[in-house]
Formats: C-alpha cells, structure tokens, sequence
C-alpha cells in the first residue's frame, strides 16, 4: 500500500483526497512504465494548485495522482538504466496530468523519464528546486546561451516572490547580474534583496496596458506572468536584448505589438519544462547543483505534509505564495 493524492471527476463531480493504493491499482493506473520510485518528496506549483483546485484542464485522466514533481530513490527496476537505490528526480512528461504523478509515497514511471540526481543534492533540495526552480534555470540557460552576460545591463524578473521568480533571483545574482524584483508584495522587499535583487518595484508598473515601445531598460527578461506585464516586459527591452516566458500567473493573454521584435531585435524565447529533452534537464540540474547558493535554497522553503498540499494549491492560486513548498509524502 502507498499513500497518495488522487484526484476523480465521476459525473463532473470533482473530488481530491489522500487516500492508499494497493501495488495492484499502482501498476493498473500507470502503464507501460518500468521503474518504482520510492518517494521521499514532492511539491505543490502553479500547475499543481489548478488541479488540485480543479481550477483548469490541468487532469486529463481520471483517476488521477496528482504532482509534477517528485524525488526518491529507485525501489524496483526493469529498466537496465536504473539499478535500485539510485537516487533520482522526475518532473513534467505529463506526470499529473495524463499520468499519475509524484504526490505520493510510491509512483511508476518510465525509465526514460529519470534523471539521476547529481550527488550534491538531496531529495529534499531537488523538490526545494522543483519544476518551478527547474524551469527558472531554463529560462537563466537561456539567457545565457543567448549572450546575456554579467554587467551588461539590469535584467527583470517577474512573479518574483513567487517559486520561478525567487529561484531565478537566486541564480542570476549568483551568476553576478543585477536583478532587478517585480513584486505585488512590497512587504516582501527584504526577502528579495536577500536572494540577490539590487533593485524591488512595484508590479503594478507593467501590469496595466503600455505602450508598443518604452523607455529601453532589460538586458534579460525571466517572465512567469504574461499578459500584459509580459508585453511591457518587452517594450522595454534594450536593443538586442532576451525575454525568456514561461508562465501565466497574471494571464494567457499577450496582447502586445511586434514593434519590440522588429525594431528593436528583442528576442522573445518560450520556455516549457514538460517536454523538454533528457539532454538538457541534465544540464540544468547539474547547473542547479553547482550554482544554486544552499542557504538561499533553505530560506525559500516549507515543508508540508501530504494532506496540506491543498491548502497551499489555493494560496498560489490567490497569488499568496512565496517561495517553495516541499511536501513530505511520508509523513
Ligand atoms: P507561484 O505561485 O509560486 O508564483 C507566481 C507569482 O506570480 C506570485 O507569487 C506573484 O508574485 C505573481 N502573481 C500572482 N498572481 C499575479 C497576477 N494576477 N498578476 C501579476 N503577478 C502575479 O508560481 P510559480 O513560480 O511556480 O509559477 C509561475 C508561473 O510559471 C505559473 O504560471 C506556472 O504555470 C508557470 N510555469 C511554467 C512552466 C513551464 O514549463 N513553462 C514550469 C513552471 C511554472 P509577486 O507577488 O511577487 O508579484
């Protein structure tokens, strides 16, 4: 038996609860995989907190585990990849969403699907990382890839109280840029200069409608909110300059012009964490386990059991939370 968060929709009626699967239901709700995780940890992130609210689509199989995310060691094996014991880390390919997920204290997944957790990581840092943290580092890869270098200029980054947000502070402070915070919690200015901002403003700044091109300020962009903070973002972008999106928090919406892109060669860079290649979750997680300063890692998280995963899933929708969540699924 393990215990888990499962998700149904029986007649549109929704329902989430912690409840225990036999090995049985285990392997019939997760096919064709060939590795069991013994999870230590998981997390709750955005996507999280829209299916356990049933908030958006984010289910489309019921029943459903939910989580993203999880992190553990390897029980037992097909694979000839993956011997048991291994300490390893899974996030996205549809875990939670079309297969079952890591918010329990067993999951079945594919092999290919793993990704050997670099030595100087816990199972409990990795979900402190998480995908929210994970995908901070895309977005910081790929400023980087893009020549965004150290003392080129300030780059922005959004939703910056929130998992994304704080991590990618993290990381490119620790990388030597200046961060400049856009925050809707002003209360929380300390805590973003301690991660590393130089500069805290308000998000009511670029949360409104703007205009096409404005004043050039951003070397960089990280970006986990869209809508029109994202279109402002961009209108103010130097010459030349990368706006990495990844998130949604304020909307789906983009409702800005191509003057940026055309006139200003603004290069605006999607970022998805879900499919992303094996390759290059491997480089982030090893960038992760080099660069990201531990302490801070401590700093921006709690740890929750199994049953307060819902309880912090309607806080990130209210766009309550800061920092990130880890979930004990043992205890
Ligand atoms: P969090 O809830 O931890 O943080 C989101 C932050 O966004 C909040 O803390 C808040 O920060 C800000 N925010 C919330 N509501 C609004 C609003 N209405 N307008 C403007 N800002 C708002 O979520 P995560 O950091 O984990 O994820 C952020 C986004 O990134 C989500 O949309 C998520 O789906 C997406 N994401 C996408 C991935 C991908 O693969 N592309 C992977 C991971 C996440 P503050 O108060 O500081 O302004």
């Amino acid at each position: 038996m393990s215990r888990a968060i499962v998700l149904n929709k029986d007649n549109d009626r929704f329902s989430a609860e912690v409840r225990d699967l036999s090995d049985a239901e285990l392997a019939a709700g997760a096919p064709d995989t060939d590795v069991t995780v013994a999870v230590d940890y998981s997390t709750v992130n955005y996507k999280d907190g829209l299916a356990l609210t049933n908030t958006s689509p984010v289910v489309r199989k019921w029943p459903m585990v939910a989580g993203i995310d999880a992190a553990g060691t390897v029980h037992e094996s097909s694979n000839a990849q993956w011997a048991k014991g291994t300490a390893v880390v899974i996030n996205g390919w549809g875990m939670g969403e079309t297969h079952w997920g890591g918010l329990t204290q067993r999951a079945r997944v594919k092999g290919d699907w793993l990704i050997g957790l670099p030595h100087s990581l816990s199972t409990k840092q990795a979900m402190a990382i998480g995908t929210a943290g994970y995908t901070a580092m895309l977005c910081c890869l790929a400023l980087e890839d893009l020549g965004v270098t150290p003392g080129s200029g300030e780059l922005l980054v959004t939703g910056a109280s929130g998992g994304v947000g704080s991590i990618a502070i993290s990381i490119l402070a620790e990388w030597g840029h200046r961060v400049v915070a856009s925050t809707g919690k002003r209360q929380e200015e300390n805590y973003l200069r301690s991660l590393g901002a130089s500069t805290v403003i308000d998000r009511a700044e670029l949360s409104a409608a703007g205009k096409p091109l404005q004043k050039e300020r951003w070397v960089g962009v990280v970006d986990s909110v869209g809508s029109h903070t994202l279109a402002n973002a961009c209108a103010q972008t130097r010459y030349g300059g990368v706006v990495t999106a990844c998130g949604l928090a304020q909307g789906m919406d983009l409702p800005m012009t191509v003057a940026p892109l055309i006139l200003r060669a603004v290069r605006l860079i999607g970022v998805d964490s879900v499919q992303c290649p094996s390759a290059r979750r491997r480089q982030a997680w090893a960038r992760l386990a080099r660069d990201l300063d531990r302490a801070k890692l401590e700093a921006i998280t709690r740890v929750v059991p199994l049953s307060e995963a819902f309880a912090i899933a309607r806080a990130i929708l209210a766009g309550e939370n800061r920092g990130r969540v880890v979930v004990d699924v043992n205890r």
